[in-house]
């Protein structure tokens, strides 16, 4: 494969990495016992992220632009299940999340049963066809059924000031629509 890898971020780098795959372990993929359970997101790690206004991917303090991944109904509507990122760490996850990066990755379906986990839309069997990154400068995390164990957080972001758009190729690749303006 020829495709450049873009540098990854220094924070998601000092990720611990998943010994299987050699991947960063995405914050809201860790698992208590500090593995990784890259087909669903953990409920925990998310209410951190929304209390604490955390990257979903490396897990530090976001700052001034915030990105947000998902399917074009979730751009459209401005309400993800997964929190918001650095712009650097979601451009990351375009190329390293498995379920993300290749059009034919599927999911094992017995993960979506386990307690505690989350599959939003944007990770079911049935994802996108296109992947829409909106950065905003602000957002509010709303807690839903904040006194049960199934909380979760619907995170709603402000206006984006920007959007950019990735579809797969006709062998399944990810490939961003417009290249963005060079820095
Ligand atoms: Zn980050």
């Amino acid at each position: 494969m020829n495709r450049p890898e873009p540098a990854l971020p220094a924070a998601l780098a000092a990720r611990p990495h998943d010994r299987r795959r050699g991947l960063p372990i995405p914050f809201v993929n860790e698992t208590p016992d500090g593995e990784v359970d890259f087909a669903a997101i953990q409920a925990s790690q998310v209410l951190r992220c929304a209390r604490e206004r955390l990257c979903g991917s490396c897990g530090q303090p976001l700052a001034w632009w915030v990105a947000f991944l998902g399917g074009p109904e979730s751009a459209t509507q401005r309400a993800y299940l997964d929190p918001g990122m650095h712009p650097d760490c979601a451009e990351a996850a375009l190329t390293l999340c498995p379920h993300i990066a290749r059009r034919h990755h599927r999911r094992a379906p017995e993960h979506r049963l386990a307690a505690g986990v989350i599959t939003p839309d944007t990770m079911t069997e049935t994802k996108p066809q296109r992947w829409v990154m909106g950065i905003c400068r602000d957002y509010e995390a709303r807690i839903v059924a904040p006194r049960s164990a199934q909380a979760h957080v619907l995170f709603l972001p402000r206006p984006f000031h920007r959007t950019r758009t990735w579809s797969y190729t006709a062998a399944g690749h990810l490939t961003e629509d417009t290249p963005p303006r060079r820095r």
